[in-house]
């Protein structure tokens, strides 16, 4: 094991792991949930929470657990040939590399660098020093937060955190809510968004016509979001 230094754990869509094998046949890599397997693990061992109070990485420990059943729902969707929404968020990209890439984020929910930041111009511009290569940070203008494209870094922004609260709120007081709550950051679409740009998806053509499919559209984090939160 230790002689060889080509096996390594690829996130690339092009590895060389067969995507179509059906979930169940293949042998769990570690962290990986499998769609619609009966305990999907409500802990991430292998994340870190820089910079994060302890109310703050609860909050996202459980949107990113939201995000993977999210995640893990478009998946089966996608195993079983369901092609409602699909055309709407992806056109016409090939559905194998938009499963595998799906796949790559379940597994890689549990294994992110979060840094909880104020996400002032000030913030941002020292994330970009310090950790990030240039270029790599993406969603610089966005409220909620940024993702390292490719990568595994999350940063996630005080309007993120807010909406987490708002939406446990009403989660309390209304079994069904009865109403989209309309947050300025919906939580697990905003992980789902950055896991995405994580695992590649660099692209972030807004879900808006008349320029939504883009072309490629198996790039954009809008599309994994959307698909997987709107099918
Ligand atoms: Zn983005």
């Amino acid at each position: 094991m230790y002689t060889t230094k080509t096996k390594k754990n690829s996130t690339s869509p092009q590895s060389s792991k067969p995507f179509f094998a059906p979930a169940i046949f293949r042998q769990k890599e570690a962290g990986e949930v499998f769609p619609g397997g009966p305990n999907t693990p409500f802990t991430q061992p292998g994340s870190t929470y820089s910079n994060c109070s302890r109310e703050q990485e609860k909050a996202i420990k459980t949107s990113v657990n939201r995000a993977r059943n999210l995640v893990n729902n478009a998946i089966n969707r996608l195993n079983q040939g369901v092609a409602v929404g699909y055309s709407t968020h992806f056109g016409s990209a090939p559905m194998q590399v938009v499963e595998a890439r799906y796949r790559n984020i379940s597994r890689d929910l549990g294994n992110k660098k979060f840094i909880c930041s104020d996400c002032t111009n000030e913030d941002k511009e020292a994330l970009v020093k310090e950790e990030i290569p240039s270029g790599q940070l993406l969603d610089p203008t966005h409220i909620c937060g940024m993702g390292q494209c490719p990568g595994n870094t999350i940063v996630l922004c005080p309007d993120f955190f807010s909406s987490v609260k708002k939406e446990n709120e009403s989660k309390k007081k209304n079994k069904k809510p009865r109403a989209p709550l309309n947050l300025p950051c919906p939580p697990a679409a905003t992980i789902i968004h950055e896991a995405a740009h994580n695992d590649g998806a660099c692209g972030d053509i807004e879900p808006v016509p008349p320029n939504y499919p883009p072309p490629n559209a198996e790039n954009n984090a809008y599309s994994y979001e959307m698909y997987a939160t709107k099918p």
